[in-house]
């Protein structure tokens, strides 16, 4: 067969949990809660199909979804948009960024992709007949940050997109509002359109504020705005997200989504949607999670492992070069069988092979979980 992806195997996600199941290791690796949601939300999608929410709904999403996606972005970043022709639910996250960029990316376009990147963004591109172009985080004692004169440097005639993450997995790192403006300040003039990966939008700390692309008049223009209600209600085997878009851009957006999925399931948009009418769930996320984040810290700072900054997402990366000078994907097998504690190496988020000694571990976990996970890792 000639395969479209020659280059793909299984994703290092799936690879890392089989090798955490057959050791029996603690799972710090794959991004998702060990913990349950709540049960209201249950409750919820319960009474939907009850009431007989169970056939396909319209193929944008179920109009109530949709407006309470509308008002939260505007309540949270100032910016309305349109529900019935801005607004488009999606099969996770995962399905609005292949859709966008399958909508908008064309053979020979390139895509400027801010690496360590999530993985899902580079088969999509070449899926497309697109070129990914890739700029390297810098990473310093602050942490890791964008260099936004090697993006401008990175431009060319041929660039149709950009694709950034805030929060960004796997490093924890956010964009504040001079990245934005560095940001729009590169695209002014030009035709780029953004692909703003927010999945982690409710996940800030320290009392910062997440810098949505909808807050910012000149990049919402032609950005995709994409989120996800795994991350933010703890149900990542739902599989529901969104895109947020200019309609122009939704117009595109919508050709290849109703062909693609037609449209996502019903009881759960519905149960969803109100389930979003208590803005608690999500205000009180950057709280919920600080504490998980702040627990793991706590428990690694006499470790030998030197934790880098984490501002936002459930990972908190480390360098571990004081422990072991195995490349990443080895030292995280090495972690998963000996210390029992599974890890994810930061070098499966870069297209050519980059060793900066640096594995992510997942703090969405009980507190429990990261006990056990830190009784071994605190002593290495
Ligand atoms: N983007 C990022 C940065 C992610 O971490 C994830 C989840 N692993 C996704 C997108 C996909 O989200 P979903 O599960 O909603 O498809
Ligand atoms: N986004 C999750 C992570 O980064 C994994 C999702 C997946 O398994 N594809 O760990």
């Amino acid at each position: 067969l000639r395969s479209r992806l020659p280059h793909v195997g299984t994703t290092i996600f799936t690879e890392m949990s089989q090798l955490a199941a057959e050791q029996g290791a603690v799972n710090l690796g794959q991004g998702f809660p060990d913990f349950a949601c709540d049960p209201k939300l249950i409750g919820l999608v319960d009474e939907a199909m009850r009431a007989g929410h169970n056939q396909y709904p319209v193929m944008t999403g179920v109009p109530a979804l949709r407006a309470a996606i509308a008002a939260k972005i505007a309540a949270l970043y100032g910016r309305s948009y349109d529900a019935n022709s801005e607004i488009t639910v999606t099969s996770g996250a995962s399905q609005a960024i292949q859709t966008a960029i399958l909508s908008s990316v064309h053979p020979g376009d390139e895509v400027i992709v801010i690496e360590p990147a999530y993985d899902c963004y580079a088969p999509a591109i070449a899926l497309s007949g697109g070129v990914v172009a890739p700029v390297a985080m810098r990473v310093g004692s602050e942490g890791y940050s964008v260099p936004w004169d090697a993006v401008a440097a990175a431009v060319t005639p041929r660039t149709r997109m950009i694709v950034v993450n805030s929060p960004h997995n796997p490093t924890g790192s956010i964009l504040r509002a001079a990245d934005l403006d560095a940001l729009a300040a590169i695209v002014e003039g030009t035709d780029i359109l953004i692909l703003s990966d927010e999945v982690y939008e409710h996940m800030v700390f320290d009392g910062q504020r997440h810098e949505s692309l909808s807050r910012h008049p000149r990049l919402a223009e032609r950005a995709f705005v994409i989120s996800s209600f795994g991350k933010t209600y703890h149900v990542t085997g739902w599989k529901v997200g969104y895109v947020a878009a200019p309609a122009a851009m939704m117009v595109e957006f919508r050709k290849v989504h109703q062909y693609n999925v037609f449209t996502v399931n019903t009881p759960m948009q519905h149960g969803i949607a109100a389930y979003m009418a208590d803005p608690a769930p999500y205000l009180g996320l950057p709280a919920f999670y600080q504490a998980k984040r702040d627990l793991f810290r706590a428990g690694l700072a006499g470790s030998r492992f030197e934790l880098l900054p984490a501002d936002g997402t459930y990972f908190q990366c480390v360098r571990y070069g004081a422990i072991s000078d195995l490349p990443e994907a080895q030292f995280a097998k090495w972690l998963t069988r000996e210390a029992k504690v599974a890890a994810i190496p930061v070098s499966a988020f870069y297209g050519q092979p980059t060793e900066s000694g640096v594995v992510r571990f997942c703090f969405a976990k009980k507190d429990e979980t990261l006990h056990k996970a830190l009784e071994t890792l605190s002593q290495l």
